[in-house]
């Protein structure tokens, strides 16, 4: 269960601690984002180094590929992909909206083909949990709908109803020892999300996610729909802000009182060789670094700041070596973590208002 240890006192910024089957979690927290029980190039032995408290898994993508029987018959999850510390497991409602080609939308459920194979589904609420429960994560996500920006209200509101319609029938169907989070959606429209707070919180879960925000809006209107929603919410429960986003996000989301985040960005564009640092983002493949002997981010202690520079890092995205994606995505997830690690000192010193100054004008001025 989720305790709330203190409150910065000049924003809305918290400290918490959260309390699962696999051990706490200090909030504010990033989760990695394994979505097919791997955080991409990463062994678990390195997260776990990067002090990665909560891995988030996809249940959507596990049900398609290996089965969820295969994980269940392995021992459940945990000991499938050999991490013993928490797992949050999204329902992949807002894979099953965008990826695969969707055939209905019912009270029932939803039925869709599959993006891998092309193979029918339907999946009610119920069968969901069923999932979750099999692959025995910590936190589970019900299934909700997911609209993109911009969507007319009439459509928000469809959407809203029947999120809160599914996560009913998703408590119901839940058991007690894994934690159920409640979602919160209503696009972009003020008085849809506070009836959906309202309707939610009503049924009462662990924790409340916002859903729906990363969806196309403009940034700026993002940060607002997490602000005015946060305003909404119980303080004695975890809040998480579902795929937001890249630090700039977190840091403003910290300050509007939000606690969880997961977002693929650190090992996507560590892939893609663009690394964040303390001092912006840097796009290794790019010439400047062809002689740069320093460091990624000269105030990272992670192994790659630690053993290679700039110019070697440059050198194997362009020479196409494995490792030069492993590191740069490895640096990524260990910047993600040091950052949420300070945003949790300066909060506990009440500091948090300069911390999030400082920081932003350093990683913001180039
Ligand atoms: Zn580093």
């Amino acid at each position: 269960m989720f305790k709330l240890i203190h409150q910065d006192k000049n924003s809305r910024a918290r400290l918490g601690k959260l309390n699962t089957a696999h051990g706490e979690i200090d909030t504010p927290c990033f989760m990695p984002v394994g979505t097919q029980g791997a955080v991409k190039t990463l062994s678990p032995a390195e997260l776990e180094e990067a002090h990665t408290q909560v891995m988030l898994c996809n249940a959507y993508h596990l049900f398609l590929r290996p089965g969820i029987e295969v994980i269940r018959r392995s021992g459940g999850l945990h000991k499938f992909i050999s991490w013993d510390k928490p797992i949050l497991t999204d329902s992949g409602g807002y894979q099953i909206f965008s990826l695969a080609l969707l055939r209905k939308v019912s009270d029932k459920g939803v039925e869709f083909q599959s993006h891998i194979d092309g193979m029918r589904h339907l999946l009610s609420p119920e069968d969901i949990i069923d999932m979750q429960s099999g692959l025995g994560s910590d936190i589970m996500m019900p299934l909700d709908e997911c609209v993109h920006y911009p969507c007319s209200k009439d459509h928000a509101r469809q959407a809203m109803e029947r999120t809160v319609d599914w996560a009913r029938r998703s408590k119901q169907s839940a058991e007690k020892k894994q934690l159920l989070f409640g979602i919160v959606q209503g696009s972009s429209y003020q008085d849809l999300r506070k009836e959906c707070v309202e309707k939610i919180t009503g049924i009462g879960f662990a924790g409340y996610a916002i859903g729906g925000v990363s969806v196309g809006e403009p940034k700026n209107l993002g940060n607002d729909i997490v602000s005015f929603t946060v305003g909404f919410l119980p303080h004695d429960k975890p809040r998480y802000v579902m795929g937001v986003g890249l630090p700039e996000d977190i840091v403003e989301a910290v300050d509007s009182g939000i606690d969880m985040f997961d977002c693929v960005v650190p090992t996507r564009y560590g892939r893609n060789g663009t690394a964040f640092t303390s001092e912006g983002k840097v796009v290794v493949r790019n010439s400047p670094y062809i002689q740069d002997s320093g460091p990624l981010d000269k105030h990272c202690q992670c192994y790659a700041c630690k053993n290679f520079s700039r110019a070697y890092l440059r050198h194997l995205f362009n020479a196409e070596e494995m490792l030069g994606l492993r590191l740069v995505s490895l640096h990524n997830i260990n910047f993600y973590l040091h950052l949420m690690h300070q945003i949790r000192e300066a909060v506990k010193k009440d500091e948090f208002v300069s911390f999030k100054r400082d920081f932003l004008s350093s990683y913001l001025k180039n």
